[in-house]
């Protein structure tokens, strides 16, 4: 096929690249717009050599108010038109777009095709905006044109950077290079050349792509939990008889520390062992990760039945244990799932 018959998917949830200030009055807050209302602003797109298709069944919203829901919505329109074709782009808020890239990484099985997911951190509406460009190139990579390879994954594009979805996280609020991947390299960096660094893309999986089988929704009878010096045993305990609560990210200190104090640990293994509660923990670094038996102190966590997380994110950790909860209601199997690395979205056990 040739690269003028390309055809792109573009999705668009909302986010600020799409927004507009509330009654066209600049001093009032941005609110969520349809990409009909705002697509004058990007000539750009109007000049592509491949072929874009937009869609705008979904309801514009702020990404804060992303749910599980809507990540179905997302994935079911990726795969209603999957053989259609070459490639998809969400447009999303940053706020919550590493968990949604994510969610649709665990969601997909078998994707060869690139969804990428991009946003801005001005609005498309607005002269010194991010968004035309992260727009135009995100395009680009889902289209496969003037880049070397197909990316076969769910991605973040965003200032420059193609990352790994499941790895990538918001790290800034103001610069327009607002997401990164901590704890591995990007997978394409673009600039007056686009390099695209194929060896860290994942392996093209096996044949018939669709959403994972035998999979509700995502359980989201999670939540996280941060360790602090000082933290009470009596929290942890209110915490963790929390109605329904099913999973726990516990956000530790550095390779995987909490405090010994025995009271603390006693209810962190009351919640797994008589609770029955997943509690998988990460660090509160924001690179680095989890290395049991490093310290006497994440020796001692582990033995209370917390697992590691190793490397994730905070946020593809999250994910994925809702995720494991959807499919699997055993606690067992959800236990030895969160220890494989599913997507590339951990390097290590
Ligand atoms: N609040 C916005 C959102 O996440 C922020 C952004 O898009 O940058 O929808």
């Amino acid at each position: 096929m040739s690269d003028a018959k390309k055809k792109v998917l573009m999705i668009c949830t909302g986010g600020t690249i799409t927004m507009l200030h509330k009654d066209g009055d600049s001093s009032k807050p941005l609110v969520p717009a349809a990409w009909n209302d705002i697509k004058n602003n990007c000539p750009a797109f109007e000049s592509l050599p491949f072929e874009v298709d937009t869609t705008d069944d979904l309801e514009p919203i702020d990404s804060s108010d992303m749910n599980p829901d809507y990540w179905l919505k997302i994935a079911r329109t990726v795969s209603d038109n999957y053989e259609k074709y070459d490639g998809f782009v969400v447009l999303h808020g940053t706020d919550t777009m590493a968990y949604t890239a994510a969610a649709l990484s665990f969601l997909f099985e078998n994707l060869d095709k690139p969804v990428i997911v991009t946003g801005s951190q001005l609005p498309l509406a607005e002269a010194r905006s991010d968004a035309a460009q992260n727009l135009v190139t995100a395009l680009m990579f889902a289209a496969s044109f003037d880049i070397p390879v197909v990316i076969p994954e769910v991605c973040v594009f965003c200032g420059g950077k193609l990352l790994r979805g499941n790895r990538a996280s918001k790290v800034s609020s103001v610069s327009f290079s607002g997401f990164d991947t901590p704890n591995c390299k990007p997978l394409a960096e673009v600039g007056v050349r686009i390099k695209v660094d194929a060896k860290n893309l994942r392996e093209k999986q096996a044949e018939g792509f669709h959403i994972n089988e035998g999979f509700d929704n995502f359980d989201n009878n999670v939540m996280f939990l941060d360790i602090f010096p000082g933290i009470k045993p009596q929290t942890l305990r209110h915490v963790f008889k929390t109605p329904d609560l099913k999973g726990v990210i516990l956000r530790t200190y550095g390779a995987g520390n909490a405090p010994t104090d025995p009271a603390v640990l006693r209810e962190i293994e009351d919640a797994v062992k008589n609770r029955d509660i997943v509690v998988v923990g990460v660090t509160q670094c924001t690179q680095g990760m989890v290395e049991t038996g490093m310290y006497d102190t994440n020796e001692k966590l582990s033995q209370t039945g917390v697992i590691s997380g190793a490397d994730l994110t905070s946020e593809a950790a999250l994910v994925k244990l809702m995720f494991l909860l959807g499919k699997y209601h055993n606690t067992q199997t959800v236990k030895e799932q969160m220890r494989i690395n599913l997507r590339g979205e951990q390097s290590c056990y």
